[in-house]
């Protein structure tokens, strides 16, 4: 199957560590080896030598809107719709509130308990600030739809469960949301990198994601926000920054926004992340997504096929969605002891991670990963079962990071 794969060829593209088979891709991408080059180009000669004259030489201040547009073109967005600026956490409180402010009249923020807890925290925290008596109502994801009415201020829903990878239908909420008067906020988090996506299409109002993960952007890479070409002038920055200014060197002391997307923009950007995440994302320039939806399938049915010929017998449960469609690009099992399992797993080197309270989590990035090590993962995966080498106590020992 690796000799017929497309995409085969991406993979020398990466850094992969002798002895590893990367399966945590969803959470922290391999290292594009051009990003090595890069990041010593804009320290060693546009820091080291330009210095201050780089913001202009280098053209470094437009890094957030450059960045936006590569990211934009793999979210089926518009040119002019992103910037890659701050952290998914806070572009998700810039997204909420502008959400909130352009559907004054009502209360309610919806969301749904399959959402990463930081999305719900901000919401809340947002709330509060606010302090004009929104409510966070979460529900269980397949209530989203339902729980949809005249009610509702802003739908704030994650595509794909951090845990199960369950994926919800982003063309029906939004749909649904629009009908009822809805303003939507989309994060992409799991989705960006992953498979296909269509904002425009879908007509959705905000949008929020993560670089570190499928975008291989580096650890803490800067997030993206989206905002529809029909809002854009609308919003009033609660984060109101002077990079967001219109003209930030005339050191005005009143505030007025940019225009368009720029205004999403709040503080100097990070330079150096910045530019590792513009070469990290010329990876995509030549990439068809539905190839990498395709692969990604693939890999995760052969997955599935093997673990529950495998190691059924030894407690382990499919936790995410069985049919692809209904899935993003990760497989979650349910494995009692999966934490002790998956330290026995990574010493192996075979490298996934745990959730809370049993799952074991698996995430399939098609650029690097083949066939052949989803094969090896799971016979790795049963030996380890079989064997209980798991109980050992230096597999037991919980770190900081799961
Ligand atoms: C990974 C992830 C985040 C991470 O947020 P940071 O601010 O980058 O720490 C946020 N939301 C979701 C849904 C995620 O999956």
């Amino acid at each position: 199957m690796d000799a017929a794969d497309p995409l085969r060829c991406k993979r020398a593209e990466f850094h992969v560590p002798e002895g590893v088979i990367y399966l945590d891709g969803n959470s922290l991408g391999l290292l594009p080896v051009s990003v090595k080059d890069r990041v010593a180009e804009t320290v060693e000669n546009e820091w080291g030598n330009s210095l201050i004259r780089a913001w202009n030489s280098h053209s470094w201040m437009d890094l957030p809107e450059k960045v936006g547009a590569k990211i934009a073109k793999l979210i089926g967005a518009e040119e002019g719709t992103v910037v890659s600026v701050d952290t998914t956490s806070l572009n998700v409180a810039k997204a909420v509130s502008a959400a909130m402010a352009l559907n004054p009249e009502r209360k309610v923020i919806l969301t749904d308990n399959g959402n990463f807890p930081t999305d719900i925290y901000m919401a809340q925290g947002i709330a509060d600030l606010v302090d004009k008596g929104h409510e966070v109502r979460i529900v269980n994801p397949q209530d989203v739809y339902e729980a949809l009415d005249e009610t509702i201020a802003v739908m704030m829903i994650t595509q794909v469960d951090y845990r199960t990878g369950r994926r919800h239908n982003m063309k029906q909420l939004t749909e649904r949301a629009h009908a009822v008067g809805a303003i939507t906020v989309w994060d992409l988090a799991h989705s960006a990198g992953a498979f296909e996506v269509d904002l425009t299409s879908c007509n959705v109002d905000l949008a929020v994601g993560c670089t570190y993960k499928y975008f291989n952007g580096g650890p803490g890479a800067p997030a993206f926000i989206y905002v529809a070409p029909r809002h854009q002038d609308n919003i009033k920055p609660i984060l109101s920054g002077w990079i967001g200014h219109k003209a930030p060197f005339a050191f005005e002391l009143g505030y007025q926004p940019a225009e368009g997307i720029k205004r999403m923009n709040v503080g100097t950007p990070p330079v150096i992340a910045l530019s590792a995440l513009d070469a990290a994302l010329d990876v995509w320039v030549d990439v068809d997504m539905s190839e990498v939806r395709m692969k990604s399938v693939a890999l995760s049915e052969l997955f599935i096929a093997e673990v529950e010929s495998r190691c059924t017998q030894f407690g382990l449960t499919l936790a995410s969605p069985r049919d692809a469609d209904s899935r993003g690009s990760q497989v979650s099992f349910r494995c009692p002891d999966g934490y002790a399992v998956m330290q026995a797993l990574i010493a192996e080197g075979i490298i996934g991670d745990f959730r809370a309270p049993d799952i074991i989590r698996f995430g399939f990035t098609p650029l690097y990963l083949g066939y052949e090590d989803v094969l090896n993962a799971t016979k790795k995966l049963e030996e380890i079962l079989r064997s209980e080498v798991w109980r050992e106590p230096a597999f037991m020992k919980r770190e900081k990071v799961t």
